[in-house]
């Protein structure tokens, strides 16, 4: 029963390079947040110990009552966390993470190659929404479902919604998904809405990215549209790293017979977390879920978020001001997608000489990129560093790293020719090199 640092002094140091790494690289990606004390002190507790397959007070083992009041608890914090009425909306906190929980909405509602239509990879959706190449398969929700991915317009790097219309009448998918893993503009979920319901297709919104954002109101609410929405929780809602499914319950719509059609997702969705691709849920996760969903309803985390906003505008507008293009022209969100085809450097160089400064980020696809494999963008989010306490003077500080950085990756890659630099060799072989690389750290 030694601690970690006694029992396994290795794998500690490793643990500490990399706690040494967040306390002083920038964390621009989006995806990232730090999440708190009681979210990681939930995560190391006893919790973790039990086995409680099924739901609370229908469970397939024994000893489960404190679990089932964690998962309660859980799942009522959610429904308040999103303003949700529980007459009308369910919830699953089982789901280990954003790719199970989407792969397990399919399951319960797509049925085997039910049809799916969801934002393309390169156009800023994420690899679960169907993701597939020219000529392959990629994503598991494109090899057991049937996808056709719709687009952004290249023009304006905005959804093209007619164009999603029109394509939805001929495809006639079971589920749409309106979700986004880069994409810096709010998602029309009316529109979305209207496009579901001239096709008879369930509307699927996966709020992985925003959820801190829609917890705190600060972005438009999917739940005001949607029959089914994910999240991840580890995102912009800064609790453990797990997800959570929200499914619509009561009257769906009436029919021409002036019937009530009622929902039927609720045994479906559990069904398909639990027994369908889950066994033990993992309780440390849950009651870690259940204290973050406490934290997201003060006044503390709507005005993190506002500052989240706010940092990712102002980031924006900054790169904008040293001659930088940003898809779509800006950001109404936490991210923003930076497009470097007027500057001649692809997203790989860029990500790797950020790294090098110390600035996390991660290269990009850009609307109307042709190759996936060789990015011409990177994507910057501002949910992590906002957590650190960053303001507006931080953020104009940030972008003239990321200026300086650049203009050195421009400066080095014009020396070595197109292929991706190894600093550290031209360091050590050109001292000058070294020099401007250690006087960015
Ligand atoms: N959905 C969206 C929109 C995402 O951006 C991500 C991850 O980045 C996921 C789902 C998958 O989450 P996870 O990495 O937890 O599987």
């Amino acid at each position: 029963n030694s601690n970690v640092w006694e029992s396994d002094p290795e794998l500690f140091e490793i643990v500490k390079k990399e706690k040494q790494r967040q306390l002083k690289s920038l964390e621009l990606i989006a995806s990232e947040n730090f999440t708190s004390l009681p979210v990681l002190q939930c995560l190391s507790s006893c919790l973790h110990n039990k086995y409680s397959e099924g739901l609370p007070g229908q469970r397939y083992y024994g000893g489960n009552e404190y679990i089932d009041e964690v998962e309660l608890l859980a799942q009522k914090r959610a429904l308040e966390a999103f303003n949700l009425n529980p007459e009308e909306w369910g919830v699953n906190v089982q789901s280990l993470s954003g790719s199970p929980a989407n792969f397990q909405v399919y399951t319960a509602i797509a049925e085997p190659h039910g049809r799916i239509m969801g934002l393309d990879l390169p156009d800023g959706g994420h690899l679960t929404h169907g993701f597939m190449t020219a000529t392959k398969k990629i994503s598991a929700t494109s090899l057991f479902f049937e996808s056709m991915p719709y687009k952004v317009d290249p023009e304006t790097g905005y959804i093209d919604y007619d164009t999603l219309a029109k394509n939805a009448k001929l495809f006639r998918p079971k589920v749409i998904i309106a979700g986004v893993s880069c994409y810096s503009r709010a998602l029309d979920y009316k529109r979305f809405r209207q496009i579901c319901d001239d096709v008879g297709a369930y509307l699927f919104s996966d709020m992985a990215h925003i959820a801190g954002l829609v917890a705190a109101g600060v972005t438009p609410s999917p739940f005001v549209y949607s029959d089914v929405v994910t999240t991840t929780t580890h995102k912009s809602l800064r609790g453990p790293r797990a997800a959570i499914i929200f499914f619509k319950k009561g009257v769906r719509s009436i029919n021409a017979k002036g019937e009530k059609v009622m929902y039927d997702l609720e045994s479906k969705i559990n069904q398909a977390v639990f027994p369908g691709l889950q066994g033990g849920p993992h309780n440390n996760a849950i009651a870690a879920i259940a204290t973050a969903l406490k934290q997201a309803q003060s006044p503390e985390f709507i005005q993190y978020q506002k500052q989240v906003v706010v940092n990712a505008k102002r980031l924006a507008s900054g790169l904008q001001e040293r001659g930088y293009k940003i898809a779509t022209g800006g950001t109404d969100v936490h991210m923003l997608l930076v497009d470097l085809r007027n500057v001649k450097l692809s997203g790989a160089k860029a990500e790797k000489i950020l790294e090098d400064i110390s600035i996390a980020c991660n290269k990009n696809t850009v609307p109307g990129d042709k190759s996936a494999l060789n990015p011409s963008g990177f994507r910057l989010g501002t949910p992590a560093i906002t957590t650190r306490g960053f303001v507006e003077k931080d953020i104009d500080k940030v972008v003239d790293f990321i200026d300086r950085g650049l203009k050195l990756a421009l400066e080095i890659s014009a020396k070595s020719g197109p292929k991706l630099v190894d600093f550290n060799r031209l360091a050590e072989e050109d001292s000058s090199f070294k020099g401007k690389i250690s006087a960015l750290r």
